[in-house]
């Protein structure tokens, strides 16, 4: 499975990418976890730093220079994983922290990897708003929402979509309806024996769902993730 990639994990990047797997993005959720993912031992491995929507209670005042100055001093970094979510407290919080986390990614050019549970309807009135400032590419993790939304963003905001196997039509749905060109796999996973498993699982189901092979939906899947990194190198 050489060309099976891993588009959102929470891996630790200095630790080795699963020998398994061609590529894999590692998401921080904290400040406390940034200066753990500057560094890699492997030129498979990316990392994305950000504030998750869980996490907006645990930001210290200079958070926005920190990740600003971070990320111009490592331009391996992407911004990850930030975004919104309608199950945790503080919703205007969450935006605001969200808009200055976009704005930068996108004056560094970097993509920026999403969650989004309940509020497409918030983020896709910020992009509006940001307009010309939004990031060169956005990822949206486990994209759980209206599959009619995916035509709808995903060519003027430059959106990925990555999923984990589908537990549902609901979602075997969603993957239908992604354009076999911005198609992901990730497994949200913490070590890199679960990442793999996971990573199989996507491309088995996605394959079968889309009726190719394993080998051909990977290839596709992993000529997207290179779309991703494009905009960055490995850390050294
Ligand atoms: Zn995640």
């Amino acid at each position: 499975m050489t060309n099976y990639t891993d588009a959102h994990c929470h891996i630790i990047p200095s630790a080795p990418c699963p020998e398994m797997l061609a590529g894999c993005i590692c998401n921080a959720t904290t400040q406390s976890e940034w200066e753990k993912f500057c560094a890699t031992s492997d030129d498979k491995t990316f990392a994305c730093i950000g504030i998750h929507p869980w996490q907006i209670e645990t930001i210290t005042p200079n958070w926005a220079n920190e990740l600003y100055n971070t990320l111009v001093n490592n331009p391996c970094l992407m911004v990850g994983e930030i975004g919104m979510d309608k199950y945790h407290a503080d919703l205007d919080t969450q935006a605001e922290i969200f808009i200055t986390q976009l704005k930068i990614a996108s004056e560094l050019n970097r993509p920026a990897h999403i969650h989004c549970v309940g509020a497409w309807d918030k983020l896709l009135h910020i992009f509006k708003e940001l307009s010309k400032s939004m990031p060169p590419l956005i990822v949206a993790h486990a994209f759980n929402d209206d599959p009619g939304l995916i035509s709808q963003i995903a060519d003027k905001y430059n959106v990925y979509f990555s999923y984990s196997a589908p537990q549902d039509t609901k979602s075997e749905n969603r993957i239908l309806q992604t354009p076999p060109t911005r198609l992901l796999t990730e497994s949200d996973a913490y070590d890199g024996d679960t990442a793999v498993q996971k990573i199989e699982d996507a491309v088995n189901a996605i394959a079968t769902l889309t009726d190719q092979g394993a080998a051909e939906c990977a290839e596709q899947i992993y000529q997207n993730f290179q779309k991703v990194i494009s905009y960055v190198r490995p850390i050294d």
